[in-house]
């Protein structure tokens, strides 16, 4: 499927990734490392895939900027994190720029459609809203991808490199292959019945009616063509040509198999996105949230996506005690108090057009004391928590809670350079798998984005801030963090995990900076999420420790979940020496990488 044109110019590209990405022929012998760990200087990325990681070190070594890197790296996961991410998707995009010391943020979360209608996920048949798995594999899900957007103008704002360069690694894997691994294989397997349904996934993930084997080589030269042709013609060709106009014709007329394999019970419904909608989207560059967390400034993403005032407002919870100095059972208890009524505020008050008076007043300290005033050091609080009254001056919570949501998909990645610049990027295209619909010839998934918004209202008669409007942005969760302290980097870190990543992105702050660990050591540890629902999620080795300390202080456990989050961070110590950690088991295990490794 290359054309020539493409392939003429593939040649003329400054760097590709022969050197550093095997053949397909030799891909196990010579296949990047997949280290959790990397201690050194120079730069570093930390990514959930080794090829992304090696792509990412590679563009640093021949003197690229932590942003340039960040691009290459996410554009490679976009080849081989399909199911998280991709020119399909959206995701936030935060910056530390060293020579300004200054953190930007880019919000290149999909929009909703110009069509799209409050009542969007309620089937007009019997008023009810439609199961989840009914929404997330139709067009009524797909928003507008922000990701592209987002790489052109990183590299464009803050890059030394031209976007056209930084996608050549990504098209070089994609047209070569990479060695499927087993959570590749189990992600194709959970995602079976939903794949089947179109021919274009279906042979490209499917081969022969079954996930593809572990080892086998995974190509998707549909998809090398599109970058390459984007490389060779610019963005346009995703948001106003020929590109845009197959997602579009996917989206509005979904490209259902005539014999599907697996059985999918419910109709594949078609969406209303349009190429205005396309040609009409346009990147945020919104103030990054700030909070204060022992003496530490924490930089988190604002809305759309609620990561930013979640973290902070538990952080501020939290600073109300020294974690430090009581027992761990009690840390973890005012952990789960802090993120259940953090949660309970959320839920009621943050989505995509929160004024900015009110993101500030749940990001404050003056908000953090009418919270932690309710914590009971001795006895959990009932859950649901009701959220507080954003009106009110003292320690008045009002009625109703809110929903519990989770998820799998997604993926982040952290890079620093050697001058300093950071940047923490978490992208996705909202459930594992998207929704299912590779655009045919094109070679990527669509986003199932749309379905982060609630699909019907959540608070009660209170108005709800997440539900589904024209040209809106769902909520997300997503927690890009940048950590400085006096003013430099200490810390950037973030993770997927649906509503779980705020939790998660908690406690390895809190594991790091009070509980006394590593950040190795914080980023293994076992993890739980309380998010204002009757039981705490946990990992099994969380609940064997804690659960029996935490249950004598009232708080009940849901089932657990065999794991939460596929966290990436980077810590600058004294000295410039970088630690970058990724997951030693989750979701198989993450990369890790340094420029000049210590000896
Ligand atoms: N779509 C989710 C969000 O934006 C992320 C999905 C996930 O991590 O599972 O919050």
């Amino acid at each position: 499927m290359m054309r020539p044109s493409a392939l003429a110019m593939a040649a003329t590209l400054t760097l590709t990734t022969a050197a550093l990405v095997p053949a397909a022929a030799s891909a196990h012998a010579g296949a990047p490392p997949r280290d959790p760990t990397a201690i050194g200087y120079g730069g570093a990325v930390s990514t959930v895939d080794p090829t992304a990681t090696a792509v990412g070190l590679e563009v640093l070594r021949r003197g690229g900027n932590a942003v340039d890197a960040a691009v290459a790296a996410a554009a490679t996961l976009g080849v081989t994190e399909p199911f998280s991410a991709g020119i399909g998707g959206g995701g936030f995009f935060v910056y530390y720029d060293a020579g300004q010391r200054r953190v930007h943020t880019i919000d290149g979360r999909e929009s909703g459609p110009a069509a799209m209608t409050e009542d969007i996920f309620v089937d007009p048949a019997d008023g009810l809203p439609y199961d989840f798995q009914e929404a997330r594999v139709s067009g009524l899900s797909v928003g507008t991808p922000g990701t592209l957007a987002t790489w052109e103008a990183a590299a464009g704002r803050w890059g030394t490199r031209s976007l056209r360069s930084l996608l050549a690694p990504a098209a070089g894997v994609a047209e070569r292959g990479f060695a499927v691994d087993a959570t590749f294989r189990q992600q194709i397997a959970d995602n079976a019945a939903a794949f089947g349904q179109f021919d274009s996934t279906r042979e490209l993930y499917l081969p022969g009616g079954a996930p593809p084997a572990v080892g086998s080589t995974q190509r998707n030269p549909d998809l090398a063509d599109t970058y390459r042709l984007i490389a060779e013609r610019g963005t346009g060709v995703f948001y106003r040509g020929p590109v845009g106009a197959d997602l579009v014709r996917t989206v509005r007329r979904p490209p259902v198999a005539e014999h599907p394999t697996g059985t999918w019970t419910y109709p594949i419904r078609p969406g209303g996105l349009t190429r205005e909608d396309l040609a009409g989207y346009r990147l945020r560059f919104p103030a990054p949230t700030r909070s204060v967390y022992r003496g530490l400034d924490v930089y988190g993403m604002s809305t759309p996506s609620s990561g930013g005032t979640a973290v902070g407002e538990a952080l501020n919870i939290l600073e109300r005690t020294d974690l430090s100095r009581v027992p761990t059972i009690q840390a973890l208890h005012q952990y789960a108090e802090a993120t259940a009524l953090s949660f309970a505020d959320r839920n009621r008050y943050v989505g995509a057009y929160t004024p900015q008076p009110v993101l500030n007043k749940l990001i404050s300290d003056a908000w953090a004391g009418q919270r932690a005033c309710q914590i009971d050091p001795a006895h959990a609080l009932v859950k649901p928590v009701p959220p507080g009254d954003i009106n009110a001056s003292g320690c008045t919570p009002v009625a109703v809670g809110g929903p519990v949501e989770d998820g799998q998909s997604t993926t982040n990645l952290t890079v620093a350079d050697r001058w300093g610049n950071v940047v923490e990027y978490t992208l996705t295209i909202e459930q594992t798998g998207g929704n299912a619909m590779v655009v045919p010839g094109r070679g990527f998934l669509l986003n199932n984005e749309m379905t982060d918004f609630n699909f019907t209202p959540t608070q009660g008669s209170a108005p709800d801030p997440n539900l589904p409007g024209p040209n809106k942005r769902p909520r997300s969760s997503m927690s890009p963090t940048i950590v400085l302290k006096d003013g430099r980097p200490f810390l950037a870190l973030g993770s997927p995990g649906g509503a779980t990543i705020i939790t998660t992105v908690l406690q390895v702050l809190i594991n790091r900076i009070d509980l006394g660990m590593t950040l190795p050591e914080a980023m293994a540890a076992p993890r739980a999420s309380q998010r204002n629902s009757a039981g705490i999620q946990s990992e099994p080795a969380f609940h064997l420790r804690y659960g029996p300390g935490l249950t004598e202080l009232g708080h009940s456990f849901a089932a657990d979940v065999a794991e939460l989050g596929a966290a990436t961070a980077i810590e600058f110590r004294p000295g410039g020496s970088l630690i970058a950690t990724a997951e030693p088991a989750r979701r198989g295990g993450g990369a890790a990488g340094v420029v000049r490794p210590r000896r």
